[in-house]
């Protein structure tokens, strides 16, 4: 019998926050999602935006926040996706460090457990491959992409300066790409951007010449990664890397997304963004020993109802989001 729990998931209306509420709701919890709706959408509430046991509060993670009893605190709140992160810089640093502070004042306010939603990008450019978690990473402090990466490694400073100072228990999850239905259309990260692309018949953008990795996870498996993060005990002393170790290029994907769509288009090779990095891939010996968990679904079963989900965005069948 899992203990019913009262749990606030920040940034719950995003892509991979609402996966998470929805799972919460279906394990009996009450969930609570406040997000301020500037990447994430109610559309992504609609299968239990009306349930009892879930509520929606908008406001901005980043400002002082209500009082409120919970036992559990997911931090998911931030934009994910280059394109939205670095559209206001400032805002995405204000939000990862301030929205950190908030909600871990609430953590020590009211005695709960609370987990970050850190990244693959504190590593960087990495100097060390696959990244492990004890590597420190190769982070540019000044480039377009700092604001991200320097923001989720302030936060995770901050979770383990409240750790030491305030006894806070907490978790810090280190999340790779990931990928799946319930993406934005206009999302501009590398899996929708091809998605849809490939189903309007129009070039696929690669940046670049293809060569750089990404490893892909699929939104069921990572949600899954959290909430084993969440509720291991074992798992305070360190951060932790949730992803997928298939390690595949930019051009492989492009060409995997072809050959499953059936897609006549072809491929555009644009301009390589700055400080985008050239590898990556997580070394997830720590997830299997300490939460017992790894990824189930690969790439290429991954992608199939993910292009499902798009086809049907795209001939309005269902929601864009
Ligand atoms: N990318 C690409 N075409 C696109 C979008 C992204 O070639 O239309 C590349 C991007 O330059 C990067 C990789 O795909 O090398 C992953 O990009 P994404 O924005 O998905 O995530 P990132 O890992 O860079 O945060």
């Amino acid at each position: 019998m899992v203990e019913k729990m009262r749990i606030l998931v920040a940034g719950g209306a995003g892509f991979l926050g609402s996966h998470l509420c929805g799972r919460l709701l279906s394990e009996g919890h009450e969930v609570i999602c406040l997000d301020n709706l500037h990447t994430g959408s109610t559309q992504n509430l609609r299968s239990f935006i009306d349930q009892p046991r879930f509520q929606m509060m908008q406001a901005d993670v980043g400002e002082p926040l209500p009082g409120l009893r919970v036992d559990r605190i997911y931090n998911l709140a931030c934009p994910a996706s280059p394109q939205h992160y670095q559209s206001d810089p400032i805002a995405t640093m204000k939000t990862n460090v301030f929205g950190a502070i908030n909600l871990l004042d609430l953590a020590v306010k009211c005695g709960a457990r609370i987990l970050q939603a850190s990244t693959s990008e504190v590593y960087g450019e990495p100097l060390v491959h696959p990244q492990p978690e004890d590597y420190r990473g190769n982070v540019s402090i000044t480039g377009i992409r700092a604001c991200y990466d320097e923001g989720k490694r302030a936060a995770e400073t901050l979770f383990y300066d409240y750790h030491r100072m305030h006894g806070v228990d907490i978790r810090v999850a280190r999340i790779f790409n990931t990928y799946g239905p319930g993406m934005r259309a206009d999302d501009g990260r590398v899996v929708s951007n091809f998605v849809v692309q490939a189903l309007k018949g129009e070039p696929l953008t690669i940046y670049g010449d293809g060569s750089q990795t990404r490893s892909f996870c699929y939104r069921d498996d990572l949600v899954l990664g959290l909430l084993a993060l969440m509720e291991t005990p074992e798992a305070e002393a360190t951060p932790i890397n949730l992803g997928n170790p298939g390690e595949f290029t930019v051009r492989e994907l492009a060409e995997l997304v072809l050959e499953l769509t059936g897609s006549a288009s072809r491929l555009d090779f644009l301009p390589l963004p700055q400080d985008d990095p050239t590898q990556r891939r997580p070394d997830i010996s720590l997830a299997q020993s300490v939460l017992k968990w790894q990824p189930r679904i690969a790439l290429r079963d991954g992608l199939l109802p993910t292009i499902r989900y798009f086809d049907a965005c795209l001939s309005g069948l269902a929601q864009p989001v």
